[in-house]
């Protein structure tokens, strides 16, 4: 079969290492392409320069190619519809339609069905007035959480710890800090506890587990500075023990894809929960319509079942028809490197050498904003650059595993978190 995946960050170096190594490519002399893809997503799947905007020319490539496949790893396609132009035209697309992307695409459209469907989640108003939400403050208790409805790149959300602090963000919102995502905003009640990322992969009626993980979003170690879009990531979460994934699939994922269906808006693809383990039980936080990136990283250096093969059943409706995926029991962890500047504007250019090197220590290293210049050479071309992935039988040996790889690397304008899976190698610790 010919499979064509679309996005160019780490997730989808990942996900095409895995994906080349399907037994729906290998039978048959099948060909992976990918679009736009970095250079290392070229190790794998031959890269071709599509207009992602532009529908027809998608379509037109696939029916060329006799693509059976689309696997679409970003928000930006799916929130844009790509996936129902592929579907219009015959084609079987890993991704949700444009109608269920809204999960991720409208902050405002997934409460409104976490309350239909009573899933639990943090209270919460929406409003595109200025002055109804400043006066919906006076339903809620600092810290304030103010979220622009639309996507905005992870970077939609302000925790604001006073009333003036609220005040100046909704401000900031509504005066277009976040262009038209944030015409609309959402305020909601402040919730306490662990973040996790959970993952099930859906045709719309069937759900499988597809594995959970934890991230680090802030650039400095010790959780501090900037948010980012993830400075590293390692799975399983073992915070969320067996009773809590329970709770999670069969009070939000389930309700969650019920409704969707009922409403007669499947959702097919992955389903990727955010989390809040508070003392009354895991709620959500939001939804995402597509991997983590970097947690795909992690899930996939676990995943031992043939990815294709699952991504095709929730093209094809036939998830049922599989078996439960099976997972490394090893530990995977995944260090971000990024390049000097990151999260602000990043140093473009620098050469990066010794990835072999990275690799013969003991790590697979996936490509996120990397290029290669006139003469060939691999250099930075993005804010976060690398994804240095490594397994071990504990968080803590694969932390050591990875480390090594980074230290080997020779990526002079670059630098990382020292202290990824801090928190479970202090878990880790204490149970020993
Ligand atoms: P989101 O883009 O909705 O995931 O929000 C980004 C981050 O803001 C989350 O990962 C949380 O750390 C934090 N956050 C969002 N909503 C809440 C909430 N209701 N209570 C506490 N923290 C939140």
């Amino acid at each position: 079969m010919n499979i064509l995946l679309i996005g160019s960050g780490g997730r989808e170096h990942a996900l095409a290492w895995k994906l080349a190594q399907s037994r729906l490519i290998a039978e048959n002399g099948g060909t992976l392409y990918a679009s736009p893809g970095n250079p290392g997503v070229a190790q794998h799947a031959t890269l071709v320069p599509l207009d992602l905007s532009n529908h027809a020319q998608v379509v037109a490539f696939c029916t060329e190619q006799g693509i059976g496949l689309v696997v679409i790893g970003p928000e930006l396609p799916l929130v844009d519809g790509l996936s129902d132009s592929l579907r219009a035209a015959g084609f079987a697309v890993f991704g949700p339609s444009q109608a269920a992307a809204q999960l991720e695409g409208s902050k405002g459209f997934t409460k409104d069905l976490c309350e239909r469907a009573g899933i639990p989640t943090a209270g919460y108003v929406r409003t595109t007035s200025l002055e109804q939400a400043v006066e919906a403050l006076d339903r809620f208790a600092a810290p304030y959480v103010l979220k622009a409805d639309g996507l905005a790149a992870g970077k939609g959300v302000v925790i604001a710890q006073d009333r003036a602090e609220a005040e100046a963000a909704l401000d900031d919102m509504f005066g277009g800090s976040f262009g038209q995502a944030g015409a609309e905003v959402v305020i909601e009640e402040f919730m306490e506890g662990e973040e996790v990322s959970f993952f099930a992969l859906t045709d719309g009626a069937v759900i499988v587990p597809f594995g959970s993980a934890q991230d680090h979003k802030r650039v400095g170690d010790g959780d501090t500075g900037p948010n980012t879009g993830g400075m590293g990531a390692y799975s399983p979460a073992r915070v969320l023990t067996s009773d809590m994934r329970g709770e999670v699939l069969s009070k939000i994922v389930a309700p969650t894809v019920k409704t969707l269906a009922d409403e007669g808006t499947p959702y097919a693809g992955v389903l990727y929960a955010g989390l809040m383990l508070t003392s009354e039980g895991p709620k959500l936080v939001e939804y995402n319509c597509r991997f983590g990136d970097p947690e795909c990283q992690v899930l996939m250096m676990r995943l031992q079942s043939d990815l294709g093969e699952y991504l095709l059943a929730c093209a094809n409706y036939s998830l049922g028809a599989l078996p439960a995926p099976q997972f490394s029991t090893k530990k995977a962890l995944t260090v971000v490197m990024a390049a000097d500047g990151y999260p602000g504007t990043p140093a473009k250019g620098g050469r990066i050498a010794n990835i072999e090197v990275a690799e013969a220590a003991g790590a697979k290293v996936f490509h996120a904003g990397t290029a290669l210049d006139a003469e060939g050479r691999l250099v930075a071309n993005g804010g976060r650059v690398l994804n240095v992935t490594a397994q071990g039988d504990s968080v803590a040996e694969a932390q050591d595993a990875a480390y090594r790889a980074v230290d080997a690397l020779d990526f002079p304008t670059g630098f990382c978190r020292r202290d990824i899976g801090w928190r479970e190698i202090e878990r880790e610790t204490a149970a020993v």
